[in-house]
């Protein structure tokens, strides 16, 4: 678009995140005339994968579940064949400093995984059938009194060394959150998606899902324009908003906006316009930093996720988890490298700067003989000092939703549902019928 080009449409939607793309996809397919707006110069905001000799890279360590019921509509939607969408069949590997112990999603491996005592795989698997059928809907609305998921599994009963030795490991890479200090609710929901299936990468990476979806939006008529960024909201009349106004001076006329960016940048653009549901947008946020590595050596076999639940850190930043992607994803030529992400949660500029001789320390403990030193490349680090909002208790019910107090500004994105691919995604199908109901 040229600067005296006066572009008109029926909706802009900001952001080319999975809740934009889903936004876009739902209103292109309806037959509206859609203009997606990014910042960067690809679609996938936080989902984002690089290319090294032919193997994904993906930009920091995330997975999906198979169990997530919006994603696997999605990747439907968008022409991902299922065999595409490989699973971690061999689960998790915990060190504990000792030794590893694995649990798998095969309903035998409970028995034989030994951090846990008796007591306590009795206690695990109590928690597993209560939620192993419970709707989604039921397990995120459940209204515990313990206000922490840390407090929620001590009143369940489970001892210091399952919550040491299993869910702090787990659950911290997952809520990105050592302190296990999300709501019961949001920890019953993924409970239940680790229980119902597996955790999954893209044969391309996890940023095949927007690669894909972008190409599905086009295919339906949208149109996208990257490395724009949209400076403001532009409101003339009472009410009702005219469009959005781009850093560069250009600006795009829409009935209905969709602010489908992260948490902080929805914030800055709702609070002139709408301070009232800015001010429900959640600020608190975790961070993680991801180290990446291509490898001449395999460091492991098998399609699972290493974790640390060593009491013992070897110095500097805490690896929390290392994962020879590879080992799941496109293989690439034969003989050529394996991709290893390794994740510390929390951000730092120290953090940044110790990750990758900390990485190469804590194999070295995990893996004395691996010749860490003279087979791995960096890839580079990631950080990501909003990786997602925190769900902290009460947080999640004062969520704005897609509604805003303004009659044709939509919102979308994990702060509108809960912080995660999942979430992303719901927000965007929200929005999409929010937007056509609008549009009338
Ligand atoms: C390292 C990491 C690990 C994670 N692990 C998992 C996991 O294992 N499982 C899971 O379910 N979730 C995980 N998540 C969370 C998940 O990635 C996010 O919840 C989800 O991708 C958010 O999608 P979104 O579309 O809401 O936002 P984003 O992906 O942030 O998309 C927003 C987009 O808006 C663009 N934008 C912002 N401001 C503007 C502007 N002014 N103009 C134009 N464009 C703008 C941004 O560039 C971005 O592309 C992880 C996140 C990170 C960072």
């Amino acid at each position: 678009m040229s600067e005296r080009e006066h572009l008109s449409v029926d909706v802009v939607v900001v952001g080319a995140g999975l809740a934009g793309l889903a936004t876009a996809l739902k209103l292109a397919r309806a037959g509206r005339s859609v203009r997606v707006v990014e910042a960067e110069a690809a679609p996938g905001g936080r989902v984002r994968t690089d290319w090294y000799e032919g193997r994904p890279v993906d930009r920091g360590f995330q997975v999906a579940f198979s169990a997530y019921p919006a994603l696997r509509r999605f990747v439907r939607d968008i022409g991902i064949p299922g065999d595409d969408m490989r699973p971690f069949a061999g689960g998790a590997a915990f060190f504990d400093g000792d030794g590893w112990s694995q649990l798998s999603p095969s309903k035998k491996s409970l028995m034989g995984f030994s951090v846990l005592g008796v007591a306590d795989r009795l206690r695990f698997a109590k928690l597993a059938a209560e939620v192993r059928f419970a709707p989604s809907k039921m397990l995120l609305g459940r209204d515990e009194a313990a206000p922490t998921t840390e407090e929620f599994l001590r009143r369940r009963g489970f001892t210091d060394a399952a919550i040491e030795g299993v869910f702090r490991p787990l659950f911290g890479v997952i809520f990105l959150d050592r302190t296990l200090g999300a709501d019961p609710g949001y920890f019953l929901f993924l409970f239940s998606m680790l229980v119902r299936g597996s955790a999954v990468l893209p044969s391309d990476g996890l940023g095949m899902v927007p690669d894909w979806a972008a190409g599905a939006v086009r295919q339906a008529g949208g149109h996208f324009e990257f490395g724009s960024r949209v400076a403001s909201v532009v409101r003339e009349g009472n009410g009702v908003v005219d469009g959005v106004r781009l850093e560069d001076g250009r600006s795009i006329d829409a009935k209905v906006v969709v602010l489908a960016v992260d948490a902080p940048s929805a914030r800055r653009l709702l609070s002139p316009i709408d301070p009232e549901t800015a001010g429900r947008i959640p600020t608190g946020g975790t961070s993680v930093t991801t180290a990446r590595f291509a490898l001449d050596h395999s460091l492991y076999e098998g399609r699972l996720i290493l974790l640390n639940a060593d009491p013992e850190n070897t110095g500097g930043p805490r690896i929390d988890l290392v994962c020879q992607t590879s080992n799941v994803t496109r293989r690439g030529a034969p003989n050529g490298p394996h991709i290893v992400l390794a994740t510390s949660v929390g951000d730092s500029d120290a953090a940044a700067a110790g990750i990758e001789a900390a990485v190469e320390r804590q194999v070295h403990r995990w893996y004395p003989e691996f010749p860490w030193a003279k087979v791995a490349t960096s890839l580079g680090v990631i950080r990501h000092p909003f990786a997602q909002f925190r769900p902290l208790s009460g947080v999640r019910r004062s969520l704005p939703g897609s509604g805003t107090r303004l009659a044709n500004v939509v919102l979308a994105g994990e702060y509108t549902v809960h912080p995660s691919l999942e979430g992303a995604l719901e927000s965007g199908a929200a929005a999409a019928g929010l937007v056509d109901r609008q549009l009338g």
